[in-house]
């Protein structure tokens, strides 16, 4: 086992790391063998409001982040992602053992975050407001304004990554944030929080509050000194955020929720390219990622020949200790291990074709044999339900509208998947699909240029591109008497 050098377990407020007031603290367990890998603070409702008032100081009109050039914000923001880059190696191996994912994608993941990172930091001084030719003796104009503190509440799933989704706009706007990790998964949030410090931003602007979500989850959104709240998690957790964010204040609220995402393969395709795609939509993060393709529509033709690829290409996937050169670890934790294994029972129990896996492995570790089950109808539970865990749900047709029809039914909205070489096939697909995002020959690209999030119970506001950012800022208008003809 890799031995990882844990520096930081305390709650950071102020830019400093302190106990939590009751002096709590929670374990945070290591997916790979179920032991403890240490004790970290447990932030709640007292901590939440010391960590508000950190935020809302440096908030101040005359503070010192908010009297900064934008563009120095930018610089701080770049001199962030430098850190992050020279440490890329440590942050992933405490990305791994916090949830278990292999560490050459936890490496991945840092450096896909500091480009979102980049992205923002060029974007600070480039919000532009608007001058408006407003009827009347007057000038009109638009200022884009932060839109305060910002509470950012993180899954486990990609744990650097959607911390950095959520404070690169944020911070790229002026805003100051408080950040919750996910309980599974805290580490790694605070590791960067010593670098936020190092980079040189000023104490309350960023603070990371490790925690529960119905204690400092919810002290957070309840919070009246909170302007806005951006979560990401399942849609339940989501209900229950957008209803909190409106009870003391109105919050301005972004979601991203869960998804169900349908990949359509039609008879044109390459089928081992297809297979491919199919099975990197459906396995990434082992199969641990909101937008997976976890419904793979296949066209009539090519469907027994992909359906035995499909088996092939999960069979060859290899699982096991996350520090080895792996494709996948073990699954977060025994909550979504045992949920993910009831799910494979019941597509056992519905009648769909389990054509490999189907099983856990070892009786160590969550670990799970990546699972594909074949002939799935649309009533199945594993074709409805969003199971984030590694299995892939395949589903025969026959036409476009029929799989169009097919695709759209379902409450989620966020990611869709098609492959095929004609291209009106693939844009009307595109037209037509209700979800955030649409992949043609290519799934799950996202990166800090494009927007991303869900229609439909997938969420609301989009994170990342200029949209993303949008969601950090209030539009003021500024009307000023201005005399057609001067009166001088
Ligand atoms: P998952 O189902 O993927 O574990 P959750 O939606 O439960 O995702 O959790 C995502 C994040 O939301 C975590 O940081 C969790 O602590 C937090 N959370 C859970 N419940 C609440 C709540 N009631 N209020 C605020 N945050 C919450």
């Amino acid at each position: 086992m890799v031995k990882v050098d844990i520096k930081y377990t305390k709650l950071f407020i102020n830019n400093e790391f302190v106990d939590a007031v009751s002096k709590k603290t929670f374990s945070t367990i290591n997916p790979q063998d179920e032991t403890v890998i240490t004790q970290v603070a447990e932030g709640d409702k007292a901590d939440v409001d010391l960590a508000v008032e950190a935020a809302k100081k440096a908030f101040h009109r005359y503070s010192e982040w908010r009297t900064m050039d934008a563009s120095q914000r930018g610089v701080l923001m770049l001199k962030l992602a430098d850190l992050m880059e020279s440490q890329a190696k440590y942050l992933a191996e405490l990305e791994t053992l916090d949830c278990g994912k292999p560490v050459k994608v936890s490496e991945e993941e840092v450096f896909y975050s500091t480009g979102v990172l980049r992205f923002y930091a060029g974007k600070a001084d480039k919000i532009l407001g608007s001058t408006i030719p407003a009827d009347g003796e007057v000038l009109a104009m638009t200022l884009k304004e932060p839109v305060g503190v910002c509470a950012q509440i993180i899954p486990w799933n990609y744990p650097i990554l959607m911390m950095t989704w959520k404070i690169a706009p944020a911070l790229a706007a002026g805003c100051t944030i408080i950040v919750k990790p996910a309980e599974q998964t805290p580490l790694t949030a605070l590791a960067v929080a010593a670098l936020i410090k190092e980079a040189g931003f000023p104490p309350g602007v960023v603070n990371v509050i490790p925690g529960y979500g119905p204690t400092a989850g919810a002290a957070l959104t309840h919070h009246p000194g909170v302007d806005k709240v951006a979560f990401t998690g399942s849609t339940e957790v989501g209900r229950l955020i957008l209803k909190a964010a409106s009870a003391e204040n109105l919050k301005r609220v972004t979601l991203e929720l869960g998804g169900k995402s349908p990949l359509v393969v039609f008879n044109d395709a390459d089928v081992e390219k297809a297979a491919q795609l199919a099975h990197f939509a459906a396995f990434a993060n082992g199969g641990q990622c909101c937008c997976a393709g976890t419904r793979t529509y296949v066209q009539s033709g090519v469907y027994d020949q992909f359906v035995k690829r499909a088996a092939e290409i999960a069979q060859q996937r290899t699982v096991g200790n996350p520090y080895d050169d792996v494709e996948q670890g073990p699954q977060i934790d025994s909550e979504m291990f045992n949920k993910v294994l009831g799910y494979i029972k019941a597509g056992k129990a519905e009648g769909a074709r389990c054509v490999t896996g189907g099983d856990k492995i070892g009786d160590k570790g969550y670990y799970i044999q990546p699972t594909v089950f074949a002939d799935v109808t649309d009533n199945m539970k594993i074709a409805r339900e969003e199971i984030f865990g590694p299995v892939q749900s395949i589903l025969k047709f026959e036409t476009f509208d029929e799989v169009v029809d097919r695709a759209n039914d379902t409450n989620y909205g966020l990611g869709a998947g098609v492959v095929t070489n004609d291209i009106n096939i693939a844009m009307s697909f595109a037209k037509h699909v209700r979800a955030g995002s649409v992949w043609i020959n290519v799934y799950d690209h996202v990166t800090g240029q494009t927007p991303f999030g869900g229609f439909k119970d997938s969420g609301m506001g989009r994170e990342l591109g200029e949209d993303g950012v949008n969601q950090y800022l209030e539009v003021k208008t500024v009307t000023m008497a201005l005399p057609k003809k001067p009166q001088f």
